[in-house]
């Protein structure tokens, strides 16, 4: 069967990682059975809505290669696919589940209905306007009087579904609320516009948190009345912080795009995310977009929550960078080097010389601060047993390397490699010992990205020359 999925954000401005996670689950059960990916923008809340969040969506979903074949910009043969203009069509459905006994009109105030809250706010609500005929109800509805079309749940006994992930799921009715399913405002809940928009657009797998699983009774309640099918669920565990808490824009924790400000690669996230969650039941764990497309399998996805592991998307995101094409990679780094290096240095030596080293962009300022300013250091530095170097050796050394190198009509790496191992040999010095002292006064610094040769070649034969001399 050709999976039919939708990724059903709501625009909040924010593009949780959680969030991003059930798109990418959405994506792939599409895309292994060669179906289609849906994007559906879920507005109907009006209070939560921000302006220029739909932008973010699509940007992200872009940036991270997760095309949709059908959404608002692009349309289909299921529009419109944002919420708020599908209201006269909520509105038709509501108003046929009535008839169809699945919901009633309710005249309460929405002081009534609170009052018949339990201590916790959830509604187990004995709803008087059960009571009224539909035909009374019909009459005052055509009279004006404001109303809310509320589901009506008046099954006994127990609810069953199953679900990809978690099996056989068994809840009580007695324990599902009437809830609004049309607001008095013409506005549909979330509750009511997913039922109908995953029946029209014909959805076949609905995936979703973990924490919509008590409603789905209610949705299945609507599926019946209206006589439709219900898709087939797969709800995955929360994206967790920690044991106990959430990973939630209220605790600051990081979205999509904080990441990516914070250096991340955007495949890096994406691969990393993928296995928040779901396990490809083997050993590997980098993998390409395209890659994944081949191997999911939603019944690897588990049950219990995933804790969201920085030090292990760093990790993931250092072989990222290395296995960027350098020209890729130091397009990136460029960007990078415009926040802190005025000097005029050769980028491109400084890109080959960080590739191999750091976890994220951002770790470049900090590695790369030494070449635009030395730092102070103490002459202590030089002391270096196992390079067999001390203060004085270390002084004479750089003393004779600095003629050479002022000799040198070619500036490169291997020049400047070649000029200084010459240098020890001519006198009588192991490589060691010119090379670790020149290195440790180009940098201020015990360990460097790059040695003696990478980082003169970095900095320029000028550059080179001046922080020699301050130290010989
Ligand atoms: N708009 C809902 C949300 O953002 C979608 C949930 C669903 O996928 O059904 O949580």
């Amino acid at each position: 069967m050709k999976a039919r999925t939708r990724f059903a954000p709501s625009p909040t401005g924010y593009m949780h990682i959680g969030n991003l996670r059930t798109a990418l689950y959405e994506y792939l059960i599409a895309k292994a059975s060669g179906g289609d990916f849906i994007l559906r923008i879920e507005d109907t809340d009006q209070k939560r809505y921000v302006e220029g969040a739909t932008d973010i969506i699509y940007n992200t979903l872009k940036t991270v290669g997760m095309n949709w074949d059908e959404g608002p910009d692009i349309g289909g043969n299921y529009g419109p696919y944002i919420q708020s203009e599908r209201l006269p069509l909520y509105q038709e459905y509501a108003h046929k589940l009535v008839e169809l006994g699945g919901a009633h009109y309710c005249f309460c105030s929405k002081s009534e209905a609170d009052e018949q809250k339990d201590e916790e706010m959830n509604i187990k609500f004995k709803d008087p306007c059960l009571h009224i005929s539909l035909e009374e109800a019909k009459k005052r509805v055509a009279a004006g009087e404001p109303y809310v079309v509320r589901q009506t749940i008046n099954k006994k006994g127990k609810a069953t579904f199953n679900d990809v992930v978690y099996g056989d799921i068994e809840i009580d009715y007695d324990e599902l609320d009437e809830g609004v399913l049309l607001k008095s405002d013409g506005f549909p809940t979330y509750n009511f516009a997913n039922v109908v928009d995953d029946h029209l657009m014909n959805i076949t797998h609905v995936v979703r948190g973990n924490e919509y699983i008590s409603s789905t009774p209610k949705y299945n309640l609507i599926y019946e009345a209206f006589g439709w099918t219900p898709p087939i669920y797969v709800h995955v565990a929360q994206v967790m912080k920690d044991a106990q808490h959430k990973l939630s824009k209220r605790n600051g924790d990081a979205s999509f795009q904080d990441l990516v400000a914070k250096g991340y690669l955007p495949e890096a996230i994406l691969n990393y995310i993928a296995l928040l969650g779901w396990n490809p039941g083997t050993e590997q764990e980098i993998f390409s977009l395209k890659e994944l497309e081949q191997v999911f399998d939603e019944k690897r996805l588990n049950k219990s929550p995933a804790i969201f592991d920085i030090t292990k998307l760093k990790w993931m995101n250092g072989c990222y960078i290395r296995a960027l094409p350098f020209e890729e990679f130091h397009q990136l780094a460029n960007k990078e080097y415009d926040t802190f290096l005025t000097r005029e240095v050769n980028r491109e030596e400084l890109s080959k010389v960080l590739q191999p080293r750091i976890e994220t962009l951002k770790d470049i300022a900090e590695t790369a601060a030494f070449i635009e300013t030395l730092p102070t250091y103490s002459d202590e530095l030089f002391i270096n047993k196992k390079m067999k170097t001390d203060v004085g050796i270390a002084k004479k050394s750089i003393a004779l390397a600095i003629p050479a190198l002022e000799g040198l009509s070619e500036w490169t790496n291997e020049s400047i490699f070649e000029c200084l191992k010459a240098v020890a040999v001519e006198n009588g010095l192991k490589n060691g010992q010119v090379l670790y002292p020149v290195r440790i006064a180009l940098t201020g610094l015990e360990t460097t990205p790059g040695g003696a040769s990478e980082i003169a070649a970095v900095l320029g034969k000028q550059e080179t020359l001046t922080r020699l001399k301050q130290t010989a």
